[in-house]
């Protein structure tokens, strides 16, 4: 089940470093292909960056509001909590405001998973686990299957069906998958095939074990993430060591990274994790240095004002940030532009050429200005490109 669809670093000027990462250009997994709203996920499809909402589902406006912010984040799919009949009904308000695919997320229920689909769901992540008898599961299939939408069979360590954690001695990364290959088998037996599976645990090394054996057994595509991360940093450095290393070996077509945070962190986190592996570039890439002794400016409160304005920025360059004039241009060399500053001077460099000074106090001013330039043109660019393909006969 492996095809190259490649990762898309663009290696077109490479040097000797861009030639080594060309080498180990990551083959991705191909999986059958499904469509949540207008989005494609597997088969080779871009991975896409999912997220949840943590408003009451039933607060219309509030969701809006926090779907809107995750949009801005380039959030692709967002799922909501369906844990009652008005979070259900207050689905179709949400969808008609917002402009990317809504998952109804529902647990225990069955009917109200049947209810989200008919207010209007692009896709439905139900527990088999918890969702019940056979004939339950098949009544959400068949809703599913009329409103053409997919379902996420999302396994989860802690809610194992109680004799396959018996066989298996444990909510063990074997037992996941059994419990997800019966879930398959089940919808496949009502003859509903746009599935795909997430096999989440709370520890790393249980959920890689669990992707790693499922990826190898079926070609249903994978929602990537390792559940109850935590708080920010137990939280980025878990899912970037299980998400990452799983991408890293071509498994996984959609991700959420959880985090005990604003949802809109888990979306920036998903987006770094996928430019660090070169599978997907969303906006700058921001470097800054680690600072030492010869640091005479704010680098730390620069670095986050800058990475806070630039996050609905979708500007495909490298941005870096460094803490001394002296050495902060040739250290960051390889970014196409970049600011330094220190002793009240502040420098703005491309490709480590200084090409202007200013006062430091405008740091971040002249850098945020450049970038908003440099989007302007990047935009004219496209539509000159887009008026030239559409004359007849060019
Ligand atoms: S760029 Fe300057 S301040 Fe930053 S680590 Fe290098 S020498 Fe130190």
């Amino acid at each position: 089940m492996i095809a190259k669809f490649l990762g898309t670093g663009n290696l077109g000027t490479a040097p000797r470093s861009a030639t080594l990462l060309m080498a180990q250009t990551i083959v991705r997994r191909l999986t059958r292909q499904i469509r949540i709203g207008g989005v494609p996920v597997g088969g080779g499809a871009q991975i896409t960056v999912q997220s949840m909402t943590n408003t009451p589902t039933a607060d219309v406006a509030a969701t809006v509001a926090q779907i809107r912010r995750l949009e801005q984040a380039g959030c692709d799919i967002v799922r909501v909590a369906v844990p009652d009949d008005a979070s259900a009904a207050a689905l179709a308000a949400i969808k008609a405001r917002i402009g990317i695919p809504l998952i109804a997320d529902v647990h225990f229920d069955y009917r109200l998973a049947i209810a989200a689909a008919q207010a209007g769901a692009d896709g439905l992540r139900i527990n088999p686990g918890n969702i019940g008898a056979a004939r339950k599961v098949r009544a959400v299939v068949e809703c599913a299957k009329e409103r053409g939408i997919p379902i996420r069979i999302g396994v989860n360590a802690g809610s194992l069906e109680k004799d396959i954690v018996k066989k298996y001695g444990g909510a063990t990364a074997e037992g996941m998958v059994a419990s997800a290959l019966r879930h398959i088998e089940l919808l496949r037996g009502f003859d509903f095939e746009a599935v795909k599976v997430s096999l989440k645990a709370s520890d790393v090394a249980r959920t890689v074990a669990a992707y790693r054996q499922l990826a190898g057994a079926t070609d249903v595509a994978l929602h990537l993430g390792v559940t109850e991360a935590g708080a920010l940093f137990a939280g980025i450095v878990k899912s970037a060591l299980g998400i990452g290393m799983l991408l890293a070996e071509g498994i996984g077509d959609t991700l959420r990274v959880s985090l005990t945070r604003d949802p809109v962190d888990e979306v920036r986190v998903g987006f770094e994790i996928l430019k660090a592996l070169h599978l997907r570039r969303r906006g700058p890439e921001i470097i800054a240095c680690p600072t030492c002794g010869r640091t005479r400016i704010d680098l730390f409160g620069i670095v986050a004002r800058i990475e806070q304005a630039l996050t609905a920025s979708t500007l495909p360059i490298t941005i870096a940030v460094m803490g001394c004039v002296v050495n902060g241009p040739g250290e960051a060399r390889e970014a196409d532009i970049g600011i330094a500053g220190g002793d009240g001077v502040g420098i703005l460099f491309r490709k480590g050429r200084v090409v202007k000074k200013f006062p430091e106090e405008r740091l971040v001013e002249v850098l945020l200005k450049e970038v908003a330039e440099a989007e302007k043109s990047m935009r004219g660019e496209a539509i000159r490109s887009k008026k030239k393909n559409d004359r007849p006969g060019e």
